[in-house]
């Protein structure tokens, strides 16, 4: 009965779950804190001139600290996105979504962030798109305070514009 082919165990689940306190550091903080107020400050390297968004303290390609800051946009350029369309457990958004590679305005570094209002057949590597804060009321010190990106009335940017960016 033990070499039953239907009886033969191919997965097992193990559920997990893992907590932890994150301490930003002072680059995150003084980004977060900004963030607040909805401003958006990036880090201006001193050797390269790259703005980074959100900062870290120092530049990864010269190892010198980011001590200028540099206030950024809330509009930026699409520079590249996925689609998702298959189902998971763990996505609590209605499929499908996109996600995007936004490239703000004054920034060097893109970050990731949910695309909206836009169908996603409409999406396209340098579309313009803006911010979709949180209501005032709900402004907080986190990254959560923009919800998503949606697109502007703006032409979009020819790739050799932002190549140098993805
Ligand atoms: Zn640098």
């Amino acid at each position: 009965m033990a070499d039953e082919p239907s009886k033969t165990v191919k997965a097992i689940e193990t559920p997990t779950r893992l907590e932890y306190t994150y301490s930003p550091g002072r680059a995150s903080t003084r980004f977060l804190r900004n963030m607040e107020r909805k401003k958006i400050m990036g880090q201006k390297c001193t050797g390269c001139g790259k703005v980074y968004v959100p900062p870290r303290g120092a530049c990864p390609r010269c190892g010198l600290p980011t001590e200028e800051e540099v206030q950024v946009a809330d509009t930026g350029t699409v520079v590249s996105f996925t689609v998702v369309r298959v189902p998971s457990d763990s996505i609590q958004l209605e499929l499908p979504y996109a996600a995007g590679s936004i490239l703000l305005d004054g920034a060097d570094i893109p970050f990731q962030a949910l695309l909206r209002d836009v169908d996603v057949a409409d999406i396209r590597m340098g579309m313009r798109v803006q911010a979709q804060w949180v209501d005032d009321s709900e402004l907080g010190p986190t990254f959560q305070n923009i919800q998503w990106f949606h697109p502007i009335d703006e032409p979009d940017v020819p790739f050799e514009q932002f190549q140098e960016h993805l």
